[in-house]
């Protein structure tokens, strides 16, 4: 007998739902809010009001909410094989299908790119996490077991389970957990627009970045670094598009120095910055690729690491030797995610929606242009693709104006994130948002910011 059946919704969820990312005393005194439906852009709160989701949820539902495609395909793949694991060699038709779609995909749009292998798991954070495990996997084998330490950045968001979250340089997110791990480094965020001093030019900027990074790696010792992991965007902290030159001269310190690059295309995979993936907006050469997010749409938790040739290798040499490869989760390969990720990445390839992306981004940065752009407290709006940002600048010390906008924007009917590291508030709406929704989306914005 469920002791708070009296109880409405609001409260039953204040006495009993432990919310991730919450502020236990603000759910105490505002209570949750409720969403119950979505369709396309549009979600659906319990009060009936209906607002504009600029966040695709959690930059997750790329191709937009209510695809009935993805539910058959959910349902018929759970009526056919609910289950199968993948230990021991065990395997099913959608997953051997769904791994060599993504290899596929990423061979032909991530020019340079030498993949080998998918490996499936559950969320973004697992799948940083497998990627740590495989580098020292990989340094373990090749006989470098000192080679452990990975490099991340400051305001970087790589998850939030121990490892995951330790990658994370937001130090929010560590304080009361014990975070990092002590083999986490992290060298300074590449945001120009904020960190870059008076009169340095970008390129100038980059040089000081790739500088410290150098030195960074002479300190600690190169036979101790095992892999630098970067988002090719920064999301979570900020939307931080890489500074001028800064992918290439850092590809070229790692190989030098024998470290893996590990890129957390969590966000920017599946169309985000206009491409498939953001490796193929910047040239990236990456070692692994943690997917996660748009490999669905959410429509199921999945994720998805994508391993380079040269691991590969490393790893299928040893395997004699080492014997199985004791990692993996009961829900690695899932096949009725792999079956619903192969009809979004129907839907993706039918709808061109990487395209869209593309065409669609520089409306949005219009958009909020024209119509925020000279508010005094706007300091700068950037973006690629559809994933865009406004930064916030010269507001009294200690307010939080991206957060009180934010507010007022649910509101007037738009859903934007405000972030945890900068005064910065992102825009990532599903890919399949058409102009005039931006456009509205936008106009309620600007709308907040007025009453806010
Ligand atoms: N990596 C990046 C770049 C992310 O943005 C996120 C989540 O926002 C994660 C990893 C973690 O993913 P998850 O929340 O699915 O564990």
């Amino acid at each position: 007998m469920n002791e708070h059946t009296n109880l409405s919704l609001a409260q039953m969820d204040q006495m009993s739902l432990f919310h991730p990312v919450t502020s236990i005393s603000d759910l105490q005194k505002n209570g949750p809010s409720i969403y119950t439906a979505a369709e396309g852009v549009t979600i659906t709160r319990d009060t009936g009001a209906t607002l504009l989701d600029m966040g695709a949820g959690l930059w997750c539902v790329n191709v937009g909410y209510g695809r009935k495609e993805l539910v058959q395909a959910g349902a018929e793949a759970m009526q056919q094989l609910s289950f199968q694991h993948f230990f021991g060699g065990a395997s099913a038709e959608p997953t051997i299908r769904l791994a060599d779609r993504l290899l596929g995909l990423f061979r032909d749009t991530v020019p340079g790119s030498d993949m080998a292998r998918v490996f499936f798991g559950n969320s973004g954070s697992d799948a940083n996490d497998t990627a740590v495990k495989l580098v020292n996997y990989y340094n373990n084998l090749r006989g470098k077991p000192a080679k452990k330490k990975i490099i991340a950045r400051e305001g970087a968001y790589h998850g939030l389970t121990l490892a995951s979250g330790s990658l994370t340089g937001i130090k929010s997110y560590h304080t009361a957990f014990d975070m990092p791990l002590d083999n986490v480094l992290h060298t300074s965020c590449p945001h120009y627009f904020a960190f870059g001093k008076d009169g340095e030019s970008e390129a100038a900027y980059t040089d000081r970045l790739i500088t410290e990074l150098e030195d960074m790696i002479a300190y600690e010792g190169a036979d101790t670094i095992g892999a630098f992991i970067a988002e090719p965007v920064m999301g979570t902290g900020g939307v931080f598009l890489p500074p001028e030159g800064y992918f290439e001269k850092l590809q070229d310190v790692l190989d030098r120095h024998d470290i893996l690059l590990i890129a957390d295309e969590v966000i920017t995979g599946f169309g985000r910055t206009g491409n498939w993936f953001g490796s193929g907006t910047y040239g990236l050469r990456p070692d692994i690729v943690s997917l996660a997010k748009g490999l669905t749409s959410a429509y199921f938790p999945m994720s998805a690491s994508i391993i380079s040739t040269r691991m590969w290798e490393v790893f299928e040499n040893a395997s004699d030797e080492m014997g199985v490869v004791m990692h993996g989760f009961t829900y690695s390969g899932h096949p009725v995610g792999a079956a619903i990720a192969l009809a979004n990445l129907d839907i993706m390839e039918r709808e061109n929606l990487a395209g869209r992306s593309a065409t669609l981004g520089p409306v949005l940065l219009e958009a909020l242009r024209t119509r925020v752009g000279d508010s005094p407290f706007v300091g700068d709006i950037r973006g690629i693709g559809l994933m865009a940002a406004v930064e916030f600048t010269g507001f009294p010390q200690g307010a939080a104006p991206h957060k009180i906008v934010a507010r007022h924007a649910t509101v007037a009917g738009v859903l934007t994130r405000a972030l945890p590291y900068l005064p910065v508030t992102s825009f990532s709406p599903p890919l399949s948002v058409t102009e005039a929704e931006i456009i509205e989306a936008a106009d309620r914005y600007a709308r907040a910011l007025k009453a806010a």
